[in-house]
């Protein structure tokens, strides 16, 4: 499956994806993502199976959209999230 970019559309493997998280903030379970075609930086939130997206509200962040990852799995450490799918597993630490 490919995994889009909602700012450009540019589509990504997940390999290519996962490795363009950075910086996991596990006090607002928000992982950075960085577009490696267009630049664009977002957060998201890594849930069982998919990935969601919203916007900060009230000191929480409310998730309002997702895009569906079959099979993802998170992990959460104390310095590190970790993310599988199919066999593989990327670490997103914190900053
Ligand atoms: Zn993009």
């Amino acid at each position: 499956m490919l995994i889009p970019c909602l700012a450009c559309g540019s589509r990504f493997r997940p390999d290519d994806y996962f490795r363009a998280c950075h910086d996991y903030n596990r006090g607002r379970d928000l992982v950075s993502w960085t577009c490696p075609a267009c630049g664009n930086r977002d957060d998201l939130r890594v849930l069982p199976g998919e990935l969601g997206f919203g916007y900060p509200a009230r000191g929480r962040y409310a998730v309002n959209r997702t895009i569906a990852v079959p099979g993802m799995r998170r992990q959460r450490h104390d310095l590190r999230l970790e993310i599988s799918l199919d066999k593989r597993t990327w670490r997103v630490l914190s900053r």
